[in-house]
């Protein structure tokens, strides 16, 4: 037997909640593009509401049953726009309003009809919960799974909270009188509204935070000019491949690039120019290497591609694809296209390679600083 808990009690715990949880959002000050604020306004509508419900019978019925459910109606309108805010999607206003609109008409128009009142309600709600779900998985499951997922057990649980009540009201099984008495299942059900503010709003904010924490992860390990990987995440692959060619006796493989004369295209086209021709050869590079290869920018105009489990002979036929491919593709600018080139060197060998990955960079160093005294746009080799 479940205590006798107090309506207007539970009621103004979820409005507590909802309160609470909007000034913790708002205090966050959030970036507009992730929802949050909207979730904020949200959980203030939804907190007023059941205020408004707590208050059934000292202020006048048409603040707490048509303002109030008008409140609600909104709250979820808002979230609806939130999350396709989170998305980057523009807010589908129609959807919002729509369905405040006319569950506001209908509620001023049937005030007096009890049944019919908690029909449409359960109605109108769940069709904007199933709106919200939509707009979550849809057109593809979020990045943010394990938010998503929290998010949806709350509106779940709150698709199934109206839905029984309706079914309930509709059944005759529980009228009008005994909406604010103490029961088993108004203690069910506020509780469970109580649960929805909870877990909706902490799978949201968690899906904020799993996608700030991958842009940061990017970041770290990125070159913002040219989106390649950057020194710190080649270290870190070069680390790995060569401890791993150590231990399976495999071959590794590095490429270090240069472009050729780059100073003389900073001086011609300017730094944004030199910087447009950074961003062109990285994108040759990346399309040309394959998908167990690693590639990255080393530092300024330097390249490094990463070929575990190749030897001399494959290594030297990428190596000589890039020259041939970076040669043959000019680089627009808006004065006109221009051509580079870049020169390679190449160091393979067995497992080992001298025992350590800075070993290998040093190897293939000299083998570049050969492929530019030979004249630039060339290949060079080195054992490892
Ligand atoms: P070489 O053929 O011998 O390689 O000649 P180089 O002119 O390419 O030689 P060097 O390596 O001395 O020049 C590299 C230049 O790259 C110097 C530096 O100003 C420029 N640089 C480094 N990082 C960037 C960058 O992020 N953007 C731009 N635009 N220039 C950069
Ligand atoms: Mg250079
Ligand atoms: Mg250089």
């Amino acid at each position: 037997m479940l205590p006798a808990l107090d309506v207007a009690t539970m009621l103004l715990m979820t409005a507590v909640a909802s309160f609470a949880m909007a000034g913790a959002l708002a205090a966050v000050r959030p970036e507009q593009r992730e929802g949050i604020g909207l979730w904020a306004l949200a959980l203030v509508l939804h907190g007023t509401c059941y205020v408004l419900y707590a208050l059934r019978g000292q202020v006048p019925a048409w603040a707490s049953v048509v303002l109030a459910n008008a409140l609600l109606s909104g709250s979820f309108a808002l979230i609806l726009g939130a999350i396709e805010q989170f998305h980057g999607r523009p807010a589908p206003w129609w959807r919002m309003v729509l369905p405040v609109a006319v569950l506001t008409l209908l509620f001023a128009l049937y005030i007096d009809r009890f049944t019919t009142r908690v029909g449409m309600l359960g109605v109108v709600l769940s069709l904007q919960l199933l709106l919200m779900l939509w707009a979550l998985w849809r057109p593809a499951p979020p990045a943010q799974v394990r938010g998503a997922w929290l998010l949806t057990a709350g509106l779940g649980l709150q698709v199934l909270l109206l839905t029984s009540r309706g079914w309930l009201v509709a059944t005759g099984r529980v009228g009008v009188e005994q909406l604010m008495q103490a029961s088993a299942l108004q203690a069910v059900s506020f509780v469970a509204a109580f649960v929805v503010v909870i877990l909706a709003s902490l799978g949201f904010i968690l899906m904020a935070k799993d996608r700030s924490d991958a842009a940061h992860r990017h970041l770290a390990a990125h070159d913002a000019l040219t989106g390649l990987a950057n020194r710190r995440a080649l270290m870190l692959m070069l680390e790995r491949g060569v401890a791993h060619a150590t231990r399976t006796q495999q071959e590794c493989a590095l490429l270090l690039l240069d472009i050729d004369h780059f100073k003389a295209i900073n001086d011609t086209h300017g730094h944004l120019g030199g910087d447009q021709v950074l961003r062109h050869v990285a994108e040759v590079l990346r399309t040309r290497v394959h998908a167990q290869d690693f590639v990255g920018r080393y530092g300024g105009e330097e390249f490094m591609v990463l070929l575990p489990g190749t030897g001399r002979e494959g290594a030297l036929q990428l190596a000589e694809t890039l020259r041939q491919a970076v040669a043959d593709s000019a680089c627009p600018l808006p004065g006109g296209a221009i051509a580079t080139t870049i020169s390679i060197g190449v160091c393979a060998g067995a497992a080992g390679l001298r025992g350590s990955a800075p070993a290998l960079v040093q190897c293939a160093d000299q083998a570049l600083y050969a492929a530019k005294a030979a004249g630039r746009n060339r290949v060079e080799y080195r054992q490892g």
